[in-house]
Parts: C-alpha cells; sequence; structure tokens
C-alpha cells in the first residue's frame, strides 16, 4: 500500500468517478444541448484495460469507492465486462454507478451479477409531459421499469438523484416525498449548477436545498439521520413516522467544498480534482506512451496535491468551466 491521496488542505480523498462515455441517449435541458453536441472521436476514450490499469493504480493509492458514470455509462457497449474487471479489484469496497436508468431493464441483472453493489437513477419528474420536456425524450415508463428491474435484481436501496430546479421542480417535491415514502428509493434532490452546456444557468434557476426541505416537510415532517463515517455531500432526513428517507445536496447554496473527498477521472483520460476545475491532468498520453505505474502515481499525486480549495460559484471571479456535466461526468 503507497502513502494515501491528502491534497494540500488536509482532505483525505477516497472517492474516484469514471466517466466511461461523454454520448448520451438523453438531451437533459440542465446537461446538453438539444442537437450539434461535438463528442470524443473514439479512439481518445480510454479502454476498459486502460481504465482497469488506472483504476488499480488509484485503489492502491487509497480510493475506496468508484462510481461510474457520463454521459450516459450504459450506452457504452458491453459495460457488465467493465464492472466484472473493475469488482475484482482487491481493495476496492464499492463500485456504483450513475445511470438514467433507460438501459437497467436489460442490463440490471448482467451489472448485478458483474459485481456492481450500488445504483444511482436521475429521475428528475414523475409527470411524463415534463419528464419529455426535461430529458426530450419520452422515456419515463421504461425508467420506472427500469427502477424495477433493478430492484428485483438486488439493487437495495437505490438512490434517486433529483435536479432540482425553480419553476421545474417546485411543484413535484410532495409528489417526490410520496414515492420515496412508497418504494424502497432514497430521492436525492441536487442543486442545479451551472454546468450546462447551454449555459442557462442564473442564480434565480436553483432551488435551494433548505426550501426544498421545508416545503416537504410542511407535509410530512422530517428529521435529520445523522451522519456515519466518511463525509458525505448529501445531508440526509428521515419521515418521522419512519416511512423512508430523502437527501439535500445543496451544492450552491452550501458548498461542502471543505470536506471533499472525491475525483474525477473523465472518458478521454483527464483527472479532474474539482467538477468546477479550469485543469485537468492528462494521464492518457503517459499512458499510451508506455509510463510506468510509479510515474502514473506521481502525476496523481501532483494532481491531488493542487487540488482547488472550493467552488466559486455566485462570487466574484468564478469562471465556469469549459466542459458541460456530459463531458464531466456528474
Ligand atoms: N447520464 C447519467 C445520469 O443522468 O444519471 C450519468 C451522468 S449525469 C451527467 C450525472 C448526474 O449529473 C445526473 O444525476 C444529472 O442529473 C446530474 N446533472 C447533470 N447536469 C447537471 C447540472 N447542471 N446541475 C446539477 N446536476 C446535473
Ligand atoms: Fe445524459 Fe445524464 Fe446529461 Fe441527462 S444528465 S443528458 S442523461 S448525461
Amino acid at each position: 500500500m503507497y502513502t494515501q491521496l491528502i491534497d494540500s488542505h488536509g482532505r483525505h480523498i477516497i472517492k474516484l468517478r469514471i466517466s466511461v462515455t461523454d454520448r448520451c441517449n438523453f438531451r437533459c435541458v440542465y446537461c446538453m444541448p438539444e442537437e450539434d453536441m461535438a463528442f470524443l472521436p473514439k479512439p481518445e476514450i480510454l479502454t476498459f484495460e486502460e481504465i482497469e490499469r488506472l483504476a488499480r493504480i488509484f485503489v492502491g493509492l487509497g480510493i475506496q469507492k468508484i462510481r461510474l458514470t457520463g454521459g450516459e455509462p450504459l450506452v457504452r457497449r458491453d459495460l457488465p465486462r467493465l464492472v466484472d474487471q473493475l469488482s475484482g479489484i482487491p481493495g476496492l469496497r464499492d463500485l456504483s454507478m450513475t445511470t438514467n436508468g433507460i438501459g437497467l431493464v436489460e442490463l440490471a441483472h448482467p451489472l448485478r451479477k458483474a459485481g456492481l453493489d450500488r445504483l444511482n437513477v436521475s429521475l428528475d419528474s414523475l409527470n411524463p409531459e415534463k419528464f419529455m420536456q426535461l430529458t426530450r425524450r419520452d422515456m419515463l415508463q421504461k425508467v420506472l421499469d427500469g427502477l424495477q428491474v433493478a430492484f428485483d435484481a438486488g439493487f437495495s436501496p437505490i438512490r434517486i438523484n433529483v435536479v432540482a430546479m425553480r419553476g421545474f421542480t417546485d411543484d413535484e417535491l410532495v409528489d417526490f416525498a410520496q414515492f420515496a415514502r412508497q418504494h424502497p428509493y432514497r430521492i436525492r434532490f441536487i442543486e442545479f449548477m451551472p454546468l450546462d452546456a447551454d449555459h442557462n444557468w442564473e442564480d434565480s434557476k436553483y432551488l435551494p436545498g433548505k426550501e426544498i426541505l421545508e416545503r416537504i416537510d410542511t407535509v410530512y415532517p422530517l428529521e435529520i439521520v445523522e451522519p456515519k463515517g466518511a463525509p458525505e455531500p448529501a445531508t440526509r432526513y428521515r419521515f418521522k413516522d419512519g416511512l423512508g428517507e430523502i437527501g439535500i445536496i445543496p451544492t450552491v447554496s452550501e458548498p461542502f467544498c471543505d470536506s471533499c473527498n472525491r475525483i474525477r477521472l473523465i472518458a478521454d483520460g483527464h483527472l479532474r480534482t474539482c467538477l468546477f476545475a479550469t485543469r485537468e491532468t492528462d494521464l492518457k498520453t503517459p499512458l499510451r506512451n508506455g509510463a510506468n505505474d510509479d510515474e502514473l502515481r506521481r502525476l496523481i499525486r501532483e494532481a491531488v496535491h493542487n487540488k482547488e480549495q472550493g467552488h466559486m460559484i455566485n462570487q466574484v471571479g468564478f469562471i465556469r468551466p469549459n466542459r458541460s456535466m456530459s463531458q464531466i461526468g456528474g
């Protein structure tokens, strides 16, 4: 075991997100443009073998949890094979995935069999028309079917990510609370962040976590779930009558940068140490030029050492990253 990854602000990095593609079968308004998205050429994308090699190095440096994401991870062909490769890495404690859920009817069972531990499914509206407006795809029922198949395959609890936008999510907060109370799903509301490709984000468009909490609590009283273990971005609340729970990720209104313990490997092999980073470390070029593990470890350590102190959304000097969410891997 090598010395752990600790940045210059004393944060201990234990989580890695790996984006396996920048492509997607949805076009969510808060993420991608409707048309003309430029995608990475295939040869630029890390192969499964390259991802596995880097993942082994990261786990050797103390990464405990890996989450696969994208773009939409399930559009990458043969993804259960990658899950199988990663789940066998000694020392990795948790392998999870964030997906829009559209591929789960076909893939939930193979993914579970391949060793995937946990699933987050993104679902921003329970109303078919609003779902279509948001994703630009008429596929709500297929996502709901996918959730059921995932539960049957043994994923539990399944987390559902809801991006909370003012004027859009407000009137569904209680519906989502009911959904969390009636199903074995944990709903987590995420504040809309300035990472949309269309650059439509503005301060007035995100729905603050505090407001979400107050509005649900009035109908279904909530109490906080005291955190255990490593810091998590979501604050969890359970319904006082014991029927389920929700979580809030207030990235914009109450940043949790001081306890951030994650980094991201982008589909093209660049390492990003913050969602809002304006610089990246290229790992693919040295990897393809024959760098040995020690050289790659040195690059990773150096990047982590320089991890950004925090994002500056809503502050003077905030610079929007030039990659949008689907190109980074949320
Ligand atoms: N395609 C998969 C999905 O949608 O779950 C995985 C990739 S997606 C980029 C990861 C997460 O980022 C999703 O939960 C999505 O809702 C969230 N996301 C995308 N754009 C966002 C934005 N501008 N603000 C907040 N969350 C965003
Ligand atoms: Fe695709 Fe996920 Fe972005 Fe929606 S949020 S466009 S599903 S990558």
